[in-house]
């Protein structure tokens, strides 16, 4: 029980990553608020949570848009009366060349991964001033550090988001917040399932443990930064990829 009496938000909670933080977090005894696009999944994610025994809340939210991140926030604050983790999960790819991408492309992939974390952040702020204690764990990428052909505008949106992690790591330390992001590598979710063969044999020969990682690679990692035992510990970017990026 490393987050009893916690309460935590994840954004696109309903599945993939998100949903196995989501898990992992209720399996420590923290409330959990879901919020994704999609209400009908976050309610079927709040429920299966709710089975662990804690509290959950779904909330359909669109992470891109600044009162939907007020609302997500504002609804785990009247519920659970506190809010004591953030995890900036929810991202989206649109990935094409760069003379193929459209500006439509670039917009709508930094507006969900960077300005959705900003949104959010930005919205549980004032509570974990006011605490005096919070985590916030942003979900990067290791294409953020070292990126990738295809992934221009998702590359670019990630490295925001591990600056964006650093400025705030800065900014909030004094109030005992702190902020760190995990970069996964390659892991099996919806979003990786359609990529053709030969991009998948390409990721696989660079992992050298050997293995695409799980979601829940990346949920331990998240409980870590969630729990106490990583309260020395800001404003750096965890790598969860099989040694990847090494
Ligand atoms: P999935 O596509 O499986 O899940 C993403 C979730 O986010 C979905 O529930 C989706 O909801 C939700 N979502 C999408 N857009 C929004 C939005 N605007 N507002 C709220 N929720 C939204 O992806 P993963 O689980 O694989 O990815 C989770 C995170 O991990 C992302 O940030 C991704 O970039 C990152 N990541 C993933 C890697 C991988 O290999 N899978 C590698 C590195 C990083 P809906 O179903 O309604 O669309």
């Amino acid at each position: 029980m490393r987050l009893a009496n916690k309460v935590a938000i994840v954004t696109g909670g309903s599945r993939g990553i998100g949903l196995a933080i989501a898990r992992r977090f209720a399996s420590e005894g923290a409330a959990v608020v879901v919020g994704d696009l999609d209400l009908e999944a976050a309610r079927l994610a709040a429920a299966e949570l709710e089975k662990l025994g804690v509290g959950a809340e779904a909330v359909k939210c669109d992470v891109a848009q600044t009162e939907d991140a007020e609302l997500l926030a504002s609804h785990a604050l009247n519920r659970f009366g506190r809010i004591d983790i953030l995890v900036n999960n929810a991202g989206i790819t649109r990935d094409r060349l760069l003379l193929r991408m459209s500006e439509s492309d670039w917009d709508v992939v930094i507006a969900v991964n960077l300005k959705g974390a900003f949104n959010c952040t930005k919205a549980v702020a004032k509570t974990m001033l006011r605490q005096r204690s919070g985590r916030i764990i942003n979900i990067a990428s290791v294409v953020g550090l070292i990126g990738n052909a295809g992934q221009a505008n998702y590359a670019a949106s990630k490295a925001g988001v591990i600056g964006l992690t650093k400025s705030l790591a800065r900014e909030m330390a004094g109030r005992n917040i702190t902020v760190n992001a995990i970069a996964p590598g390659f892991i099996e979710t919806k979003m990786t399932e359609d990529l053709p063969e030969s991009v998948r044999q390409a990721f696989m020969s660079r992992i050298p443990l050997g293995r695409a990682g799980t979601p829940e690679d990346v949920a331990n990692a998240a409980l870590f930064l969630a729990s106490d035992e990583s309260s020395y510990i800001t404003g750096q970017v965890i790598c969860v990829d099989g040694g990847m990026v090494m």
